[in-house]
């Protein structure tokens, strides 16, 4: 396998864009490589501009549920194109989508589209900020919810991948609103409330991490997150840009039985397009201009093109659709420990649905310390010899696992003979 067009191209790449990437963690920096050039892809399959083909478990960071280049999301975005890409005007699109998006997702009474997970987590923190007329939020340490200024703090995805400490140009008069606590850490999410509680605008959180690699509620900490966010007058907003639609037909909130105040929404509502979405009770949502006073625009938000991608990804999915990931699901998580154990080496595995995180570390992982633990060094040599074998991860350990309904039973095979046999090279080297 040789990868010398994705080299020439990188190296033109890094003189053209900053680390020669749109968005770091594709640079492979974590991974000691350089990154693979993609030239297309389709079902489970990514074909690199090598000709090399991998199994893919990143699917676009998320979004592509239904594999890459399905065939009847890609045929209603080629109908919906010839009749125009952008309108600036509402379409009925909006409509059908935000239909199905309340229908589905508990806690969503009203919806408004956005254009990624960032511009929807920051709007919500507008809206709550607006609502309680209350300054401060507070995030939990490893969660990631996009790149803007107040939740640029401890968090999680290409910041822990590259070891960055809270980014320069956040001004402190915007960090010192956000306060961090530990992940599944009751007794210090009750401690800030003792402390700052009257101005918690809201709590944001992921409601399974999946920016620390996978780390799932435990010991009923979302109700507990619940009960004192309501006790506190605090709104509770949801994160589920990664989770939404992932962790089970409802959402994550469906699937744990906690409806916050309001949600994000962002990757699989898009079906690989670019969308953004928030919601919530229709009683806060009603604040949102230009109904009510808090502003929120966008030239391309509700985009026809990415709305008739995720109405179709949407409209495909179904109860079986969660069967079918966590049948594949199960059998990672059953086999994969036997590989490990086979090399004598130490694995974790975390999993929510069609997520899944493994920690190169002893478990349990249950917050951002946990993962740290991990083997980074030897994350790196698996990730570069699974590729050898044809086998497409996330770039860092602190990312997860994504299962689309194009992975099959074989598909997972073919993929722990690989772990087997990068194991191997890398334990007779
Ligand atoms: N929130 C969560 C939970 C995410 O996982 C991400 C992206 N990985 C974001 C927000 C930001 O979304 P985007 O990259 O579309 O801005």
């Amino acid at each position: 396998m040789n990868f010398e067009t994705s080299k020439t191209l990188f190296k033109d790449a890094v003189e053209l864009m900053p680390g020669g990437v749109s968005s770091p963690v594709r640079a492979f920096k974590s991974v000691k490589m350089n990154p693979i050039f993609v030239e297309s892809a389709t079902g489970v399959m990514v074909k690199d501009v090598d000709g090399n083909e991998y199994i893919d478990y990143v699917l676009s960071w998320g979004p592509l549920i239904l594999g890459h280049s399905n065939d009847q999301v890609v045929k209603r975005i080629q109908e919906q194109a010839v009749k125009g890409t952008s309108f600036g005007a509402p379409t009925e699109l909006e409509n059908k989508l935000a239909e199905i998006v309340i229908d589905r997702v508990p806690s969503i009474e009203m919806v408004r589209f956005v254009s990624s997970g960032t511009e929807a987590t920051l709007s919500a923190l507008r809206l709550a900020r607006g609502y309680t007329d209350r300054n401060k939020i507070l995030k939990f340490e490893g969660c990631y919810h996009g790149h803007s200024d107040s939740l640029l703090i401890k968090a999680g995805s290409g910041v822990a991948t590259l070891g960055l400490p809270d980014s320069p140009g956040v001004p402190e008069g915007v960090a010192s609103n956000t306060i961090t606590v530990p992940y599944n850490d009751k007794e210090s999410l009750k401690e800030a409330f003792d402390k700052f509680g009257d101005d918690i605008a809201a709590v944001i959180m992921e409601p399974v991490a999946g920016n620390m690699g996978v780390v799932p509620p435990v010991n009923d900490f979302l109700h507990f997150v619940r009960d004192i966010t309501e006790q506190n007058g605090t709104l509770l907003i949801f994160d589920e840009v990664m989770t939404g639609f992932r962790v089970s037909y409802h959402s994550a909130q469906g699937y744990y039985g906690v409806t916050p105040d309001l949600t994000c929404l962002g990757k699989v509502i898009g079906g690989g397009l670019p969308v953004g979405a928030y919601g919530g009770k229709r009683e806060i949502m009603e604040h949102v201009a230009p109904v009510g006073t808090i502003y929120q625009a966008g030239t391309l938000s509700g985009n026809p093109l990415a709305m008739t991608a995720g109405i179709e990804t949407l409209s495909q999915l179904t109860e079986e659709s969660y069967d079918h990931f966590n049948m594949l699901g199960d059998i990672i998580e059953e086999e994969l420990p036997k590989i490990f154990e086979k090399y004598s080496e130490k694995i974790t595995i975390n999993r929510a649905g069609s997520m899944i995180g493994f920690f190169l570390t002893e478990g349990p992982v249950k917050n951002f310390d946990d993962a740290n633990r991990s083997d980074l060094d030897l994350f790196a040599r698996l990730f570069q010899e699974l590729l050898k074998e044809g086998v497409y991860l996330p770039p860092s350990q602190f990312e997860g696992m994504f299962l689309s309904t194009a992975h099959t039973k074989e598909h997972i095979e073919t993929t722990l003979k690989a772990f087997d046999n990068a194991l191997r090279r890398i334990k007779s080297k």
